[in-house]
C-alpha cells in the first residue's frame, strides 16, 4: 500500500498491457504501466529479439519476421499474442496500427481495452476530408477548398480559380507527409491531381484527393487534447512543430514563440469544440496552420504524438498514464480551470542518417553515451551495441530539453547535443546543433520552409 504504483492499480481494472510496438514508445509504454503497477507484455518482430521493450516487459512474444506487414501491423498475430499472455488492454503507440479503425474494434470485441479513442472516431477523423467538414461543422477555422474530395478535374480547377494558386492537393486517406502534391498554376493542375490521385490509390487504396488553399509561409502549431469516457475534455497547450523536412518534424516545442495566452485559449477551445461533436475520448492532437495571426484546422491525430513529451514537460501531466486510467473509464486528472504552461520544452528528434542527404544509416552502435544533469531527458530504446534494423524508422532517440525560458532551453539543448555520443552510424546531431545556432531559430522567427532556406 505504500507505493503511489500499488494505489494506481488499486483504481485501474486494467491489469496486464500489451504493447503493440517497438522502439522508444514502447518503452514509454512500459515505464507507464511499471508505475501503476501494471504488467506488461512486449510484442516483437524477429529483428527485434535483443530490444529494450523485450528485455523490460513482463512477457514477450515474437509476432513475425522482420517486415512489418508480417509482424507489428498483423492483426492477427498481435490479438493472439493478447490471448495467449491473458492481457487485458492493448496499447497502440504511434504508427504501425494505432490509427487504424478496424484494430481498434477487433481489440474491443475480443475484450481488450484499446488504449485510445472509440473506432469511430478513428474513422471518421483519419479521413481527413471528413475531419475537415467536421472542423467546418464545429465552427473551427479552416483553409478555403473543396467540400470533400473532388470528383473531376473541372471541379478542381473550379475550386482552384476561386480560392487562388497556390493549392495543395491532398490525399483524404494520407498520412505521414505523404500524399500530398503542391500546384502553382492552372496548367500544371491536370498532371498533379492524377499523379496525386495515383499516389493516394498506390499507398492508401483510396483515390480520394481534396484541394486547399496552399499557405507559402505558415507554422505548424498543434493542440493536445484529452477525453474522458464522462465526456470531459480539455486542452494541454499547443506545440509548434514547424521546424520540418520534407513534411516530417524534426523539432517540436512547447510553448510556441508565436502564440499568446489569448491565442492558446482561443486555439484549445476550437480544438475541444471539435472533439466534442465527435465524442472524443483518450489522447489526441489537432493540427492546426498559422500565418498573419490567423489559425486554420489542418487534421486530427487520434494517438499519443512522437513529440508528447514536451507537453508532459510544460504540464507536468503524463499523458501515456492519463491514456491507461481514461481507457478503464476513470476520470482525467487535469486539473479544472485557466490552464497556463510552466516553463519551456524542446524535443529535437535524433535519427540515424545522413544529416545532409537525410538518408537513413542503419548498423551498429559502437558507442552511446545519452546526456543527463538538470532538465534533460532522453526517450530511447537504443544502447551501445545495438544494431538499427533496416525495416523500420530511423528515429532512434528523441531529446527533450527544459527550462525556465525559450532560452535556457536553448542551451540545454546545445549543452545536451553536444555531450551526446552516437557513434557507428550517421545521426542528425550535428543538424540540430547547427539550427540550434541559427539566428533566425533563435529569434523564434519560423515557417515550414526554414529546412529549404537553411544552410549549414
Ligand atoms: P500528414 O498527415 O501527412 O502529416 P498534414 O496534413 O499533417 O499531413 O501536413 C503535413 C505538413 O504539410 C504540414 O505540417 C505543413 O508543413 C504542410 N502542409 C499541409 N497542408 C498545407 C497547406 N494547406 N499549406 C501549406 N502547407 C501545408
Amino acid at each position: 500500500m505504500s507505493t503511489t504504483g500499488q494505489l494506481d492499480n488499486l483504481t485501474t481494472m486494467i491489469s496486464k498491457v500489451l504493447i503493440a510496438n517497438r522502439g522508444e514508445i514502447a518503452l514509454r509504454v512500459i515505464l507507464a504501466c511499471k508505475e501503476m503497477g501494471l504488467k506488461t507484455v512486449a510484442v516483437h518482430s524477429e529483428a527485434d529479439r535483443d530490444s529494450l521493450h523485450v528485455r523490460y516487459a513482463d512477457e514477450d512474444v515474437c509476432i513475425g519476421p522482420p517486415p512489418s506487414r508480417q509482424s507489428y501491423l498483423s492483426i492477427s498475430s498481435i490479438i493472439a499474442a493478447a490471448e495467449i499472455t491473458g492481457a487485458d488492454a492493448i496499447h497502440p503507440g504511434y504508427g504501425f496500427l494505432a490509427e487504424n479503425a478496424h484494430f481498434a474494434e477487433i481489440s474491443n470485441e475480443c475484450g481488450l481495452k484499446f488504449i485510445g479513442p472509440t473506432p469511430e472516431a478513428i474513422r471518421l477523423m483519419g479521413d481527413k476530408a471528413k475531419a475537415r467538414e467536421t472542423a467546418k461543422m464545429a465552427g473551427v477555422p479552416i483553409l478555403p477548398g473543396s467540400d470533400g474530395p473532388v470528383k473531376t478535374f473541372g471541379e478542381a480547377a473550379d475550386i482552384a480559380r476561386e480560392i487562388g494558386y497556390p493549392v495543395i492537393l491532398k490525399a483524404a486517406a494520407g498520412g505521414g507527409g505523404r500524399g500530398m502534391r503542391i500546384c502553382g498554376a492552372e496548367a500544371d493542375l491536370q498532371g498533379a491531381l492524377e499523379t496525386a490521385r495515383s499516389e493516394a490509390e498506390r499507398a492508401f487504396g483510396s483515390a480520394d484527393v481534396y484541394v486547399e488553399k496552399y499557405l507559402e509561409r505558415p507554422r505548424h502549431i498543434e493542440i493536445q487534447v484529452f477525453g474522458d469516457t464522462a465526456g470531459r475534455i480539455v486542452s494541454l497547450g499547443e506545440r509548434e512543430c514547424t521546424i520540418q523536412r520534407r513534411h516530417q518534424k524534426l523539432i517540436e516545442e512547447s510553448p510556441s514563440p508565436a502564440i499568446s495566452h489569448e491565442l492558446r485559449q482561443q486555439m484549445g477551445s476550437a480544438a475541444v469544440r471539435l472533439c466534442q461533436m465527435v465524442h472524443y475520448v483518450n489522447a489526441g492532437t489537432i493540427e492546426f496552420l498559422f500565418q498573419d495571426g490567423q489559425f486554420y484546422f489542418m487534421e486530427m491525430n487520434t494517438r499519443i504524438q512522437v513529440e508528447h513529451p514536451v507537453t508532459e514537460e510544460v504540464t507536468g501531466i503524463d499523458l501515456v498514464k492519463e491514456q491507461i486510467r481514461v481507457a478503464d473509464g476513470l476520470p482525467l486528472t487535469v486539473p479544472n480551470g485557466d490552464f497556463h504552461l510552466r516553463g519551456h520544452a524542446m524535443e529535437f528528434r535524433i535519427n540515424a542518417e545522413d544529416p545532409v542527404t537525410f538518408a537513413p544509416h542503419p548498423g551498429r552502435i559502437r558507442e552511446f553515451h545519452c546526456p543527463g544533469g538538470p532538465g534533460v531527458r532522453v526517450d530511447t530504446a537504443a544502447y551501445r551495441d545495438y544494431v538499427i534494423p533496416p525495416h523500420y524508422d530511423s528515429m532512434i532517440a528523441k531529446l527533450i530539453v527544459k527550462g525556465k525560458t525559450r532560452e535556457e532551453t536553448m542551451a540545454r539543448g546545445r549543452r545536451a547535443l553536444e555531450l551526446f555520443i552516437i557513434e557507428g552510424v550517421k545521426t542528425s546531431i550535428p543538424l540540430h546543433r547547427a539550427i540550434l545556432d541559427d539566428p533566425r531559430f533563435i529569434r523564434g522567427d519560423l515557417s515550414t520552409r526554414f529546412m529549404e532556406e537553411f544552410e549549414w
